[in-house]
């Protein structure tokens, strides 16, 4: 008896064959019940006659837009992937570490997903959505025409990662219902976007340079309590002994509760504050939802009080809200980069406090900010041969037209570059660890693209093994790049920058000279 492994073409056999739609969706009910049973016939009686081995027959492919949060604890990060089907159903994605480079490039857009169920749901999705094994992602152009959306679905996907202009918030009060804490007013809440400073408007602006703001942003004037206690929203929903946060019911019920006194289609963005622990993650990212009769892609945050408490994990979360991923020195630590908002927010939080607020945000990293269109044409690109030197206005509250950012392509890839920017203590920045040129190592792949480089590799990059200041040279020899901080200005840096153009001529003293080589391939 030949075996044939099934695949997704085989797949896409059957259903026309049974003359039905192209894609195996989240959920059945576009389809008719009569084509519903004929499929499962065909399906039943291939197995039955063996042209379909069991085990693979679990495989499909699945359609929707892939939405990507990230979950933060002290210590501990997680990126949960879920496919929001056009039925509606979210269904978790898991995949391997591999593929997660793809993703940031991904987010938010019409894809096709190609795996199997787990746990034994046969080839469709369990009532709950389920969870399914993906073992490719990609993007699915032109998906109009091959499947016919239902009514209501978003139709485009937002391929742009730029964040430009008005991007008003508004920020939800919800208690479980058996606790009864309201941990802050929420006056608290409106003062947090506050235009001054360390209002989140105030500093959105100046990480955008003005480019985008948040005015109009708005809280609720009361919690909101929820129709289930907490127990309804943080329980075990895997096969391991851990309780997870289910964050779609969380939502559903938040904004449900609080939607008689919000029109949500004047913001683009939901901050979710609870009252008591979540799963031991605060959460960030995206959701397709409907809502005042207005369906499309919402940025999305669920915050416990831990993170409203301090206002630099709100700036994270919503680093992630506006589709920043996490930077890093060491990608298994993840909260080790003292530079970047959306690394480690904690370690310098004495240089920067407020009474109201508590630690404030340092700045994101060049890389990031130009990820959101808020560099552009404010950066130099040093390509293969050439040899250049630039004078780097300061990243935070620059003065004057300077560039912000040098990208480095290693050899000339897109995708593999270092950048370098000028960080000084002002603004934001005066929570920083120290004052210099700071470069990363970026790869557009990873699931962390850029990864600070420290000279010392001692795990502290708020040493002088993460700062390059006047008369030092970074090398990476195996690239035939280098750098050297020729001197400082009132608001910045001149640098020196070689990519595969021989040695900066008339290298001064050195006291760090380092082989970068924080990846390999
Ligand atoms: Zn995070």
């Amino acid at each position: 008896m030949a075996e044939k492994a099934i695949s997704s073409a085989a797949l896409t056999e059957l259903e026309s064959a049974s003359g039905m739609t192209l894609a195996i969706m989240g959920g059945m009910s576009r389809w008719s019940f009569w084509a519903h049973v004929a499929l499962r016939l065909r399906i039943a009686l291939a197995l039955l006659l063996g042209t379909i081995p069991a085990q693979a027959a679990s495989q499909a492919v699945l359609y929707g837009w892939l939405v990507v949060d990230w979950g933060d604890a002290p210590g501990e990060s997680v990126v949960a992937l879920s496919l929001h089907t056009q039925e509606g159903e979210m269904v978790s994605l898991r995949l391997d570490d591999a593929q997660l480079g793809a993703l940031p490039a991904l987010r938010n857009r019409l894809v096709m997903v190609q795996g199997e169920w787990q746990g034994g749901a046969g080839l469709f999705a369990p009532a709950d959505g389920g969870e399914f094994l993906a073992t490719s992602i990609q993007p699915f152009s032109g998906g109009e025409q091959t499947f016919s959306l239902s009514a209501g679905a978003p139709l485009e996907s937002d391929a742009t990662t730029d964040v430009l202009g008005s991007k008003p918030w508004v920020t939800l009060l919800c208690k479980f219902s058996d606790v009864a804490a309201e941990p802050k007013p929420a006056s608290y809440f409106q003062g947090m976007y506050s235009s001054s400073y360390p209002g989140l408007d105030h500093y959105w602006r100046e990480q955008s340079y003005d480019l985008a703001n948040i005015a109009g942003s708005a809280s609720v004037a009361r919690w909101y309590a929820l129709p289930q206690p907490r127990s309804y929203y943080v329980y075990n929903m895997d096969s391991d002994p851990e309780l997870e946060f289910d964050r779609t019911r969380a939502i559903n019920d938040c904004t449900a509760a609080t939607n008689p006194d919000v029109y949500f289609p004047s913001f683009i963005g939901i901050n979710m504050m609870f009252n008591a622990d979540l799963d031991g993650y605060a959460w960030g990212g995206s959701r397709y939802l409907t809502l005042d009769g207005v369906t499309r892609l919402w940025n999305v945050t669920w915050e416990p009080p831990w993170g409203y408490s301090d206002l630099h994990v709100i700036a994270h979360e919503m680093g992630h809200g506006f589709g920043l991923p996490h930077s890093a020195w060491n990608p298994a630590v993840v909260y080790d980069n003292r530079w970047d908002v959306m690394s480690d927010g904690w370690t310098d939080c004495n240089n920067s406090r407020n009474p109201t607020y508590g630690c404030l945000p340092q700045s994101t990293i060049a890389y990031h900010k130009d990820r959101l269109g808020w560099i552009g044409s404010r950066q130099v690109v040093v390509s293969p041969g050439a040899l250049a030197t630039i004078t780097l206005e300061q990243l935070d509250l620059p003065q004057g037209g300077n560039p912000l950012m040098v990208r480095i392509p290693i050899g000339g890839s897109p995708t593999n570059f270092y950048t370098l920017e000028a960080r000084r203590k002002v603004g934001y920045d005066v929570k920083l660890p120290g004052q210099g040129v700071i470069i990363h190592k970026v790869d557009t792949n990873q699931s962390i693209p850029a990864l600070l480089v420290d000279a010392d590799n001692n795990g502290n990059t708020g040493d002088a093994g993460a700062v390059w200041t006047p008369g030092e040279i970074f090398s990476d020899n195996v690239n035939g790049i280098q750098v050297r901080v020729d001197g400082s200005t009132a608001t910045g840096y001149t640098v020196s920058v070689s990519n595969q153009a021989g040695a900066i001529p008339n290298p001064q003293l050195t006291k760090k000279l380092y082989l970068a080589l924080l990846r390999t391939p």
